[in-house]
């Protein structure tokens, strides 16, 4: 059975109902599996007939533990994803639509949120909520968000039994679409609150009640954010999915994905150490450019964070990348946790050149401005006729760049994150068109909303978790 340890190796031998539920390591590390599965020959071959939910299958169950053995992992990959029961709103999940001959967007935003982190946040809702049926257990989720990651968390644990979940908003600072998919939800478990402040100040009172310990005790606090382990290999499936489509899952396929915390393309990385044909990986950034600046140089060097018109990914520090760098120094624990110490301290660190050079291997980064950004959303539109999204332009117009420099006929599969109508000012901005939202929301803006208001103040939040999840 697969066992889990921290990258910074402080804890080792973890199962993975436990680092499902525990999210981050003691240590500040992050769990990674001490092993990568094998999918043999016959198993990659066999992907081509199956369904996303077959696929995910065989991709997710060398990782879990006895508590999701056999029928049961296949019943929740069913309801998540099979077709009677699926929130999503296509058949194939994350369907693939070709641009240009041998460029494909895969499209993940068809999920009830319409961003990808709709296809590892449904499922992790029913891991969540069968781990804590075996245990007896009940957990109070406190996050914060700015926009995406709250509302897919929301519609993901909707339906838990066993979960109570509280997300965190600044007040008046994320857009009324992403507000009112968390605000119009009305279900007894979810508490959406708006927080009379910034996102900062939503995150630090989300750390502060982890960091009372009483607190976190009596309530049973978890976390659903982006370094939990289940997210990235629910996200390693449609790595497999598009490439049984294309090839077989034998012919190599080069992906771009539009990058802020590192999540989705480790997943990629993921997929790759499995066994699948991957030829490269494509880090597209935009002017939050961190980990393009780290592929062009080897060096980490922190910024500030600049607004741009892909907001999922302006991001400062990317979380996940902890893990390939793990991976980078040959999993060796010490030499990572002294380098995580060097870069929380002094802001950069360095790895030498032969470390580039194996990055380098499998890795290659594109930087997108804002001006880029609207230029591809114009150009694809009119080619196309296609509306996209800015954060998916960022990966299309990264494809565009580095595609001279890609073997000629590998396909280049291209990650669309989020449906245009999900960030419509900058989409009408580039095409003039106003993209429509889909008939499942199209009601979204007339729906009753109902939020808390909250002050910034630990002891009101507190007070109101209390309330509202007595334990
Ligand atoms: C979260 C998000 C991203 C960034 O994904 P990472 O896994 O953090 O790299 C990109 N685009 C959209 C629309 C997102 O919601």
């Amino acid at each position: 059975m697969m066992t889990y340890s921290s990258t910074r190796g402080g804890e080792s031998g973890k199962s993975f109902s436990e680092i499902l539920l525990s999210g981050l390591a003691s240590d500040g590390g992050l769990f990674m599996p001490d092993s990568w599965p094998q999918l043999s020959a016959d198993q990659l071959k066999g992907m081509a007939g199956k369904s996303y939910a077959e696929i995910a299958y065989d991709v997710i169950s060398p990782f879990v533990d006895e508590h999701f053995a056999g029928a049961r992992l296949k019943t929740i990959l069913e309801k998540t994803y099979g077709a009677a029961e699926t929130r999503f709103h296509d058949k194939s999940i994350t369907p693939l639509r070709q641009l240009e001959p041998n460029l494909w967007s895969l499209e993940l935003f068809h999920g009830p949120t319409m961003a990808f982190k709709d296809v590892a946040l449904q499922l992790l809702g029913h891991l969540f909520d069968a781990a804590l049926e075996d245990r007896g257990e009940r957990v109070t989720i406190v996050g914060a968000t700015s926009g995406d990651t709250g509302s897919a968390a929301i519609e993901g644990c909707l339906a838990c039994k066993n979960v109570d979940m509280f997300i965190l908003f600044p007040d008046g600072r994320v857009s009324d679409v992403q507000r009112r998919q968390m605000t119009t939800v009305n279900a007894p478990n979810v508490h959406p609150i708006a927080v009379k402040g910034t996102f900062d100040d939503c995150q630090n009172l989300v750390k502060a009640s982890f960091n009372d310990h009483d607190f976190r005790k009596s309530q049973n606090l978890s976390a659903v954010n982006s370094i939990n382990w289940a997210r990235i290999i629910a996200q390693t499936v449609y790595y497999f999915v598009a490439s049984a489509a294309l090839g077989g899952c034998q012919r190599p396929l080069s992906f771009v994905v539009p990058t802020g915390n590192f999540g989705n393309i480790l997943a990629a990385y993921v997929a790759k150490k499995m066994g699948l044909p991957i030829e490269k990986l494509i880090v597209a950034t935009n002017s939050n450019d961190i980990l393009t600046r780290f592929f062009e140089s080897g060096k980490m060097q922190m910024d500030g964070v600049h607004p741009t018109l892909a907001p999922s990914m302006d991001i400062q520090i990317s979380s996940n990348f902890e893990r390939y760098l793990f991976e980078l120094f040959g999993r060796d624990s010490a030499k990572l946790k002294d380098v995580m110490e060097i870069f929380s301290a002094e802001g950069h660190f360095e790895v030498n050149a032969g470390h580039l050079a194996s990055a380098h291997h499998l890795f290659d980064a594109a930087r997108v401005s804002d001006a880029e950004t609207l230029q591809t959303i114009a150009q694809i539109h009119k080619d196309a006729d296609l509306l996209m999204d800015p954060h998916s332009a960022i990966g299309l117009n990264a494809a565009y760049q580095m595609r001279d420099k890609l073997p000629k006929d590998t396909p280049v599969v291209a990650l669309a994150c989020a449906h245009p109508a999900k960030f419509p000012d900058a989409v009408e901005k580039a095409t003039g068109v106003h993209p429509a939202l889909p008939e499942f929301v199209s009601d979204l803006m007339g729906r009753e909303e109902h939020m808390h208001h909250l002050d910034n103040d630990l002891a009101a939040l507190q007070s109101y978790i209390k309330e509202k999840s007595p334990r």
